[in-house]
């Protein structure tokens, strides 16, 4: 089999499904048709299929280190050891599609676009790097984003996009409105329980990275097997959070109303006044 020449690498926390994505864009084909020369099965999810010798393929084909994909395998075979299919813990579309959220902060940035793998989990809510919400939907067309995609032949016209921080449904730009994204830790904007919920999805990463965990104020350790215990006892409420970027910016405004009806109520003066 012809090995193939400028793939880009991957990055090193970037998704199989997002890397996939680029890497079929680099070679002008249509990501099933990349995915099938190096032979992973079109149609599941190659975020748990690239493991043992499918990786092995994949990078000899692809030219790449088997190494440069062992964060992405460790961390999908810790999914696995706990939840077989992903059901529980990764987002799916309702027709059963590899699903993420985004960070429009992060997209914003400049450099290489890519989607790290924390953004495939339903717990990963917040981006810790901004304090804010990830995003559901495009803002455009509100189409929810399905990965691995097809840039070349993106938007409504097939247009393409030439990154990832475009939706591959209309190709307009996912960090639209970026400036004025809430930052609910920051601006206190969340009660305490939904802090604990949002930085839940850092601490699971860690479970499944380390293979064990601890609970708050106790020294014991517990093995990642226990989490689908926990899960059952409702220790992971992440179902129950129904914040939004949209509910943020209107406990926003509706805190800044009252400070500006109620100046003392905050204590002092609001800042505008003095
Ligand atoms: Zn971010
Ligand atoms: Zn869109």
């Amino acid at each position: 089999m012809r090995r193939l020449v400028g793939i880009p690498p991957i990055y090193g926390h970037e998704s199989p499904a997002s890397w996939l994505t680029r890497a079929a864009l680099s070679q002008g084909v249509e990501v099933r048709e990349l995915m099938a020369y190096v032979g992973l099965p079109v149609k599941h999810d190659p975020d748990q299929t690239l493991v043992g010798n499918a990786l092995w393929n994949v990078a000899h084909v692809t030219g790449q280190a088997a190494s440069s994909f062992g964060f992405a395998a460790h961390m999908f075979s810790g999914v696995r050891s706990i939840d077989p299919k992903g059901e529980d813990l990764l987002l799916w579309t309702k027709n059963g599609k590899p699903r993420y959220r985004y960070c429009p902060l992060c997209l914003h940035e400049p450099g290489c676009k890519y989607f790290p793998l924390h953004w495939r989990f339903k717990a990963w809510r917040w981006c810790p790097l901004h304090d804010c919400l990830l995003g559901e939907r495009c803002p455009h067309c509100r189409c929810e984003l399905q990965l691995p995609g097809d840039m070349l032949i993106a938007g409504l016209k097939r247009e393409g996009v030439a990154h990832l921080g475009h939706c591959l449904q209309c190709a307009e730009r996912l960090d639209t409105g970026w400036e004025s994204t809430p930052h609910p830790l920051m601006e206190g904007l969340v009660a305490g329980w939904e802090k604990t919920v949002l930085e839940n999805g850092r601490a699971l990463l860690a479970a499944i990275f380390h293979r064990h965990f601890f609970i708050t104020g106790n020294a014991k350790r517990h093995s990642l097997n226990s989490l689908t215990r926990f899960k059952k006892m409702g220790v992971l409420p992440h179902d129950l959070l129904l914040l939004s970027n949209q509910s943020l910016q209107a406990r926003r405004s509706q805190r800044n109303a009252t400070l500006r009806n109620h100046p003392g109520f905050y204590g002092g003066r609001s800042a505008r006044e003095k």
